[in-house]
């Protein structure tokens, strides 16, 4: 078992944390997740207003009694979300952790802090984890280059972030962006980190609610086969490579600048969601995956993959690591 101020903060058994993922944070995956002993969240943005949002975590409510979260996603969207209407849906819930990511905070923080509820910020710079620590974000999820959806545009991978992050904050620091591994927790854990956050990992899982195609996409697939579109547009995000990326790359990559509107229909989450995530058409539309893709061997529950990673952590903190030294 691993304490560190991250699993004090969740009130859970392990330091891993399944962070956003659009359309994919359910509560079949979230209660999974906090069942396994670790922190879920349910991606408020997934559903088409702030009731729905309250439905689905009565539902997780109704299939865990232990802790879990909600991610608010703050970047560009197509929708309108109502962020004031999701802000109260948590309160009133008695959500106890948020995740805030992909922009300042400031416009949430309040009335979360005021009712107590503990903030995690993700982010992929220092200058932003400062902001949000400044606000009074409670803990940093430090997102390296490597993850999967939005890696912001500065491209500092974990290895450098993770420590840089630990250095210059205060609170703690959530490694993300790789994490797939008990390999990856412990050198997470020695570089300062107290915790990791993984996505792309907990999408190949039994109990993620999408189509076994796109599972078995992320089992066949290896760590070169991601790309990142909407960079012309400074909104960077890693997807998995197909068809439909090969198409906005070449529309981004012609001269001049580049007209959202021509890229929209393709880099549409409805449209992944129906196409991609419902029916299992892997080249369907852009669905986000992280270079973790290479570690990812298999569909286990979740359960056996926290327990196996906590497993692997201890053995290498406790027992190879150790051996290692003269
Ligand atoms: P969406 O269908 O509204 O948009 C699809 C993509 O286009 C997203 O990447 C979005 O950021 C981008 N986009 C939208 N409007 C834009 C504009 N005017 N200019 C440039 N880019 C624009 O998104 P969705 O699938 O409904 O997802 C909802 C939110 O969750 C979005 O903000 C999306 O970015 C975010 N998201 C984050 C991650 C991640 O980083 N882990 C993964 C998936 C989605």
């Amino acid at each position: 078992m691993f304490r560190t101020r991250v699993t004090e903060l969740f009130g859970v058994d392990h330091p891993i944390m399944q962070g956003g993922l659009q359309w994919v944070a359910t509560a079949d995956l979230v209660s999974a997740v906090a069942e396994a002993g670790a922190m879920g969240f349910i991606t408020a943005l997934s559903f088409d207003s702030p009731e729905g949002l309250r439905a689905e975590i009565r539902r997780c409510r109704r299939l865990t009694g232990k802790p879990f979260g909600v991610n608010i996603t703050l970047l560009p969207t197509m929708r309108r979300p109502d962020y004031d209407g999701i802000t109260r849906v948590c309160l009133e819930e008695g959500i106890p952790v948020v995740e805030t990511a992909g922009n300042n905070p400031e416009r949430l923080m309040p009335s979360l802090k005021a009712a107590g509820v503990k903030v995690v910020h993700k982010c992929t710079s220092l200058r932003h984890a400062r902001t949000a620590v400044d606000l009074g974000a409670d803990a940093i999820a430090i997102d390296g280059f490597e993850c999967a959806g939005h890696p912001g545009e500065d491209d500092v991978t974990s290895l450098v972030l993770i420590p840089r992050a630990v250095d210059a904050l205060e609170v703690p620091v959530i490694g993300s962006g790789g994490f797939g591994d008990g390999r990856g927790l412990a050198a997470a854990l020695a570089l300062g980190a107290e915790g990791v956050n993984m996505g792309t990992r907990f999408l190949a899982t039994r109990e993620a609610p999408v189509h076994d195609r796109v599972k078995q996409a992320l089992v066949e697939r290896d760590e070169r086969s991601t790309r990142l579109v909407l960079r012309s547009l400074r909104n960077t995000v890693r997807v998995m490579h197909n068809a439909v990326v090969d198409r906005i790359l070449e529309i981004e990559g012609r001269p001049g600048p580049t007209d959202f509107a021509e890229l929209a229909p393709l880099v549409s989450g409805q449209v992944a969601r129906e196409r991609v995530w419902e029916k299992g058409d892997v080249d369907g539309g852009v669905f986000t995956a992280g270079q973790v893709t290479g570690l990812i061997r298999d569909i286990p529950t979740v359960a056996e993959l926290v327990g196996r990673i906590v497993a692997e952590a201890e053995a290498i903190i406790g027992g190879r690591l150790p051996g290692l030294l003269a």
